[in-house]
């Protein structure tokens, strides 16, 4: 069904920003360890929060805490003293405001049936109104995670089974999640029906299993990739070993393209290619499309560099890397104080002298959110000497926010959704400027059977988020009576 670009909701949750990465780790001494490196692997699926709960079989012990995982785990005994064979583990991105360190994944609770921890990649759009109904009955919430809701639905389920119980919840949310869900006894990981995040499933040499976001999680710790999680599909691993269902009722796949342009690892193998040789692919589309006479090719460190190959070979000029990432300026960089404010993109990225000078270029970059970050860069690389700027872009223009775990700017915020594209141009200020169409890149992934979710590029949103079937006019969260 085709839908009509639609105004987009208010954040109800922090939950709607969300960037996470989830590893979970079955049958290994050193599982807290494993999952420590895997999360290492994960890292720029968010870098604000890091987690890890492991379970010994009779208990569940947590370590979380705000920042990088490094960081977070730099108290080597403490990540020691998470005994036992089982555990998972999140990393989380976050914008919005609220109490963050309460956000921080694995959330874990004690339920009457037990322990209960879990590890939630994307984002629910009926989070708010199945919360104002729990909270309508007493429920008390801690954090203003989507995930809780989960956990909140889990308790309460009237049904016998754990597994059961699990699945009665996940039927009354709707929307985007890749989980892992641990308890003292048992592994639970699934992907919603719509499949939009990904989750893998790898196997440890010794014959532990291993549930990781990506791919490159697995070859870190050594582990042989088995197969992708399908969508809908619940992987419960106890003591009997590992079986498989599917519960939900089967929908059309709509797995996140974005994810191929932008947010996996390039050398993670998604869906069953590597995103390095998609990303080239979109640069060579690109080139045919938008092509232009330049001098040399110069990627956007680093999220533009496949793409920028494959659009230097495909138009036959040089390959260079004009612009040199800093690589310790992390997205958590806080500005100094005003006075010495607005250092920009100078802080992560600086031409390299006189290799521009009189130059025509072709700057390639991955996708375009605000267009702040192109503006400077063309001002960076006209300072430098550039003769002509010409902008390429390896995706569609971006006109809608995301409602299902990947970070983007409200509409108003997207450039691409209030200007045409020679607006655009003109705003960077760039000689010319040119995107990938939608129906490249779908070729460039090679789109089966399966779809996939475009709504950032095309409007065509999935799942509707919630708040836009109740309509515009309601309070953030409805007072309980
Ligand atoms: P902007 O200045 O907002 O146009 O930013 C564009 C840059 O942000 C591009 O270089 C992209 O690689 C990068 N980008 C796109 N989407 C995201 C995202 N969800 N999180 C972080 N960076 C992103």
């Amino acid at each position: 069904m085709s839908l009509p670009i639609l105004d987009e909701p208010r954040t109800p949750f922090d939950g709607f920003r969300d960037e996470c990465g989830v590893v979970g780790i079955w049958g290994h001494a050193e599982a807290a360890n494993l999952a420590y490196l895997g999360l290492h692997a994960l890292q720029h699926r968010g870098q604000e929060g890091a987690g890890i709960v492991a379970s010994d079989g009779l208990q569940l012990r947590a370590m979380r805490g705000q920042g990088l995982v490094a960081d977070v785990f730099r108290d080597r005994d403490a990540l020691e003293a998470l005994a036992g064979s089982r555990a998972i583990g999140h990393v989380r991105y976050s914008t919005a405001g609220g109490n963050e360190a309460a956000n921080v994944q694995p959330l874990m609770v004690r339920y009457g049936g037990g322990g209960l921890a879990i590890a939630h990649n994307g984002n629910y759009v009926n989070a708010r109104s199945v919360r104002e109904e729990l909270e309508a009955e007493g429920a008390i919430f801690q954090s203003s995670s989507d995930t809780e809701v989960l956990v909140h639905l889990v308790a309460r389920s009237r049904q016998r089974s754990f597994v059961n119980r699990v699945v009665d919840a996940l039927a009354r949310v709707q929307g985007a999640g890749s989980v892992l869900v641990l308890t003292e006894r048992m592994m639970l990981a699934t992907r919603d029906p719509h499949g939009f995040r990904p989750l893998v499933l790898g196997q440890l040499p010794g014959g532990g299993w291993v549930f990781a976001s990506e791919t490159p999680a697995l070859d870190l710790i050594g582990a042989t990739f088995v197969r992708d999680l399908s969508p809908g599909e619940v992987v419960v691993v106890d003591q009997d070993g590992l079986t498989s269902f599917h519960p939900f009722p089967r929908t059309k796949p709509r797995a996140c393209i974005f994810e191929y342009v932008y947010f996996s690892r390039p050398d993670t193998m998604l869906w069953g290619k590597d995103v390095y040789s998609v990303r080239r692919e979109l640069g060579r589309r690109l080139a045919q499309e938008q092509p232009c006479d330049v001098d040399m090719v110069l990627p956007v460190p680093d999220s533009g560099v496949a793409a920028a190959l494959g659009f230097a070979r495909e138009i036959q000029a040089p390959f260079e890397l004009g612009l040199i990432r800093n690589h310790y300026v992390g997205r958590s960089f806080i500005e100094p104080n005003q006075r010495i404010r607005d250092f920009g993109v100078k802080l992560k990225l600086n031409p390299v002298p006189g290799l521009l000078t009189g130059q025509r270029v072709a700057v390639v970059d991955d996708s375009l959110v605000r267009g702040t970050t192109c503006r400077k860069i063309v001002r960076l690389l006209r300072a430098a000497g550039v003769a002509e700027v010409h902008l390429r872009i390896a995706a569609p223009p971006t006109v809608g926010p995301c409602w299902y775990g990947i970070d983007t700017p409200t509409r108003e915020e997207l450039i691409a959704s209030r200007n045409e594209i020679e607006e655009i141009g003109r705003f960077v200020g760039a000689d010319s400027i040119g995107y990938l169409s939608l129906q490249g890149l779908h070729a460039a992934v090679h789109e089966g059977e399966d779809g996939f979710c475009d709504a950032c590029f095309s409007g065509q949103y999935p799942v509707l988020h919630d708040d836009l079937q109740r309509g515009p006019q309601l309070p953030l969260f409805a007072e309980s009576t």
